[in-house]
């Protein structure tokens, strides 16, 4: 149409952003894309990639201390913590740069700028220019919470400072329970921080599985990191290089650095939002949306981080794809929320898809358990303390697996196939005839053949 500037204007450059703008493009959409920060958005810059990669470096140390059991003798390892943040930055900076070809290379314009909504159709730049879309895309994702104001606040960092670190701290206090605060916590362990987590809560991890919440922690706790429950930080001080994190308990600790990990918000300020007219959900102050992630007015979209749903980066780039499929290929595409597999990376990892076991007895009158613990065959040699947690979670009327959660090394790989079973409504009896592949930890999974408890509700009188 003559009269806009672009068929498509995406805001944000982040998973969800590039994946809707490189598809739509596709389509023969005319698309414009703008970043404030880093092309690659969260997940690539300061989220899933970054993290990873200190998983898997700050691993090496088990595999170290575990070599020892198979014969190998290793001289006493050291770990230069700036040759990680280099390489690590190296890497982010080669992916940034792909992300970037790869969407000008689908035919989408690039602007490395801030864009906020000037009206329904028209987004200004922080150049000055302003650009008429037929349709916006609001892909901006979300940003660390800091909580209330406490005195010292200004001490704390969030997961974003924790990737540029000058140096390891040889101490460190952590606020949350979440996926950050234990991923982060079982990183920085690993390399050899002393690490205290504070939860305000009774238990890590709320909203996993009850017998997950207390495997992780016995687990984390197993390798030396502390974790203070049923507690807030009400005061961080600073003398020199040191902080003494108060508690709401009366007690305080001493460290080097101080992390939130308290959760994120979307990033919805200061975008205009008012003026174009766009809705926010007040139930999670995110952006509010249909099931083909449309806001409130006609032209604009969001999807991703910003609307709230499920933060995850697999959960962005297919809510992205299925608009520009809604909007551009007239294919109409609801993203299905069902059954999304994620993972925890800490040490051991979690993998869980579907139900917890008191969600389904919530919803179901007879709900059958499969469970098992016990310890993997590396360990019988390594002598490490640690034990693996499988649980299958079984309608125990139809007999369909509705749940699954491990704890583990490689618990996320699992998990992720076990997703497409549980997506396919796989039984207990498909999972009963599927042979075993020996020997592995997954094949748990299909030898589980007794009940270990059955759930049955009472009728109501
Ligand atoms: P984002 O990736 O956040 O992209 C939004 C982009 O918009 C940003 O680049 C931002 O700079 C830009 N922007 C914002 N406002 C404007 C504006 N006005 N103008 C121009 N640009 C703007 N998820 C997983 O699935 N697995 C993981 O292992 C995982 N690990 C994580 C670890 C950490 C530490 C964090 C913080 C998150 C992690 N996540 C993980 C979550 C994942 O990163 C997000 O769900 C995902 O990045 C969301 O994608 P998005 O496109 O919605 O937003
Ligand atoms: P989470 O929601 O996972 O955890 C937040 C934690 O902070 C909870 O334990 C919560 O407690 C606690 N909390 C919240 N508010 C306060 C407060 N005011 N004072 C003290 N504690 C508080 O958020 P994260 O920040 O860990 O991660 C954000 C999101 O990013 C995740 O939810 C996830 O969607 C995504 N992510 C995904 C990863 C993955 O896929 N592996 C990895 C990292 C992030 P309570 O439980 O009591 O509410």
């Amino acid at each position: 149409m003559a009269d806009f500037d672009v068929d498509l204007f995406v805001i944000g450059g982040g998973s969800g952003g590039v994946r809707a703008a490189r598809i739509a493009a596709g389509y023969g959409a005319r698309v414009m894309i703008a970043e404030e920060y880093r092309m690659g958005g969260t997940c690539v810059i300061r989220g899933c990639v970054p993290k990873k990669l200190f998983v898997i470096g700050s691993h090496v140390r088990q595999e170290i201390e575990d070599a020892a059991g198979f014969g190998w003798r290793i001289p006493e390892a050291t770990f230069d913590w700036p040759t990680l943040i280099a390489n690590k930055d190296k890497e982010i900076a080669r992916l940034e740069a792909a992300y970037t070809a790869n969407v000008e290379k689908a035919g989408v314009r690039v602007v490395k700028t801030r864009a906020v909504l000037e009206d329904a159709q028209t987004v200004r730049l922080m150049t000055g220019e302003a650009v008429r879309a037929r349709y916006i895309l609001i892909a901006t994702g979300g940003a660390p919470n800091h909580g209330r104001e406490i005195p010292g606040i200004e001490h704390v960092i969030s997961s974003n400072e924790a990737f540029h670190l000058k140096e390891l701290p040889r101490r460190i206090v952590i606020q949350g329970g979440g996926y950050i605060a234990l991923e982060f916590a079982c990183i920085f362990a690993n390399f050899g921080s002393d690490v205290t987590v504070i939860y305000r809560g009774d238990n890590i991890l709320r909203g996993f599985d009850e017998d997950v919440r207390t495997h992780v922690r016995a687990e984390m706790e197993k390798e030396g990191i502390t974790i203070l429950t049923g507690c807030t930080v009400t005061k961080v001080d600073k003398h020199g290089k040191d902080y003494t994190t108060h508690l709401s308990n009366g007690s305080s600790i001493a460290s080097d650095q101080v992390m939130f990990a308290i959760g994120r918000h979307p990033n919805v300020a200061n975008l205009g939002l008012d003026k174009a007219g766009v809705a926010i959900n007040p139930e999670n102050g995110g952006i509010a949306v249909d099931h083909f992630s449309k806001t409130s007015v006609p032209s604009i979209y969001a999807i991703g981080d910003v609307t709230h749903r499920h933060n995850l980066t697999p959960v962005a780039i297919r809510e992205g794809h299925a608009f520009a499929d809604s909007v551009f290929g007239k294919r109409p595409v609801q993203v299905d929320h069902i059954n999304i597999p994620t993972a925890v990376f800490c040490q051991p990892e979690v993998g869980t898809v579907g139900m917890t076991e008191t969600q389904a007895r919530e919803l179901f009158d007879r709900v059958d358990i499969y469970k098992t613990s016990f310890r993997p065959i590396k360990a019988t040699m390594s002598g490490r303390d640690t034990r693996v947690l499988m649980k299958l979670v079984v309608d125990g009327s139809t007999d369909r697996v509705l749940g699954c959660h491990i704890v583990g090394d490689t618990a996320a790989e699992i998990i992720q196939a076990v997703a497409i079973a549980i997506k396919m409504k796989a039984t207990k009896a498909d999972f009963d005839t599927t042979i075993a592949l020996h020997p592995t930890a997954a094949e748990e999974l299909v030898t589980m053949r007794t009940v270990t408890e059955r759930h049955v509700r009472q009728a109501a009188e």
